[in-house]
């Protein structure tokens, strides 16, 4: 271990030294023991930071905008950190998603946190680990946590849950307008970015979308989404993606949403975590016991309501 101490690692992670925050988001995952004595230590220097979401069908362009909007980030003497989750891949860790080239022109600045988190097969997936990876990229020092997932099922629900501000990417020709509405992810964004708009379709997609928009049931006082047009590849947008992150902040910190939104979020990690620690304890202490109670419900001796009674009443 690189850390002697729990102290050492903990003022380690709050200086924003990156193997520390390695380390301890590898702790994350395993959920290691002593993490939850780091987490107990950081909870007073979490919070600060700015959680943006990032969700859509993969070759949107997602990493395309989070390396554009890190770039940006940075000009403005930001410290960003950037989750990307994969829920079908069963690599985590250090390495970088995929091919994601581009990412490495900020592999090397101390002040940007990167890191892949795969959910597939892990207990209870992206909503147990990727919370608490937030949180320790938030007590590092990070201003801003970009958080990218593709929107696989329920994974981009998950993330926007877990965000304050989720941003929801479409590109002209990925059949998109139709998918948009069918998905749902029409209550899920905050801000809509219609990527690769230097392809034919964009102003469509736009029209189909500012339609949806607009027959969206929200309250009338209700946050707006605003739908922004970029080519994140040439970096055309991204300023204009950043002031709409910022006026949904804005709006959302002076109407009380924000609070409303993060006390949903702790309610659900406490929740997911509790969950999963009851899980296990089922599968380890009461397996037997478990067996003895599905084999009378196999043989009708016991109904399965009053078996799954007796297991609960037992923790
Ligand atoms: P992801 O799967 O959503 O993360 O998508 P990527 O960011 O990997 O982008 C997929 C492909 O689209 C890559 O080859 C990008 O270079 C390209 N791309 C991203 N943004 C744009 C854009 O605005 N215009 C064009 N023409 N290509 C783009």
């Amino acid at each position: 271990m690189v850390y002697d101490s729990l102290a050492e690692l903990v003022a380690a992670v709050r200086a924003g030294r990156p193997r520390a925050v390695g380390r301890l988001i590898s702790l994350v995952e395993n959920n290691a023991p002593v993490l939850h004595e780091a987490m107990a230590e950081l909870a007073p220097d979490t919070g600060r930071a700015h959680v943006i979401g990032l969700t859509g069908s993969p070759g949107v362009g997602k990493s395309t905008t989070t390396t554009a909007l890190v770039a940006a980030l940075r000009q403005s003497g930001q410290r960003v950190g950037v989750l990307a989750v994969d829920p079908s891949s069963p690599f985590s860790g250090g390495a970088l998603l995929g091919d994601r080239v581009r990412m490495q022109q900020h592999a090397l600045d101390g002040e940007v946190f990167i890191r892949s988190m795969a959910t597939r097969g892990h207990l209870g997936g992206l909503s147990v680990a990727a919370p608490q990876a937030i949180r320790v990229f938030d007590a590092a020092g990070c201003d801003t946590v970009l958080i990218e997932t593709v929107g696989v099922g329920q994974s981009e629900v998950e993330v926007a849950s877990a965000s304050d501000t989720t941003c929801v990417l479409l590109a002209p020709g990925m059949g998109d307008g139709i998918q948009a509405a069918k998905a749902g992810i029409l209550e899920i964004g905050d801000v809509f970015v219609v990527n690769k708009s230097d392809h034919d379709g964009a102003q469509a997609l736009v029209r189909d979308l500012r339609g949806m928009i607009a027959l969206d049931a929200r309250d009338p006082g209700a946050w707006k989404p605003p739908i922004v047009r970029t080519v994140a590849s040439e970096g055309q947008g991204t300023p204009e993606l950043l002031q709409a992150i910022e006026g949904h902040r804005a709006s959302a910190q002076s109407s009380g949403r924000w609070q409303t939104r993060r006390l949903e979020r702790a309610r659900a990690e406490v929740e997911a975590l509790a969950l999963t620690r009851l899980r296990s304890e089922l599968s380890l202490s009461g397996r037997s016991e478990l067996v003895d109670l599905a084999r009378r419900v196999r043989d009708g001796s016991l109904d399965a309501y009053s078996a799954a009674d007796r297991v609960v009443a037992q923790l």
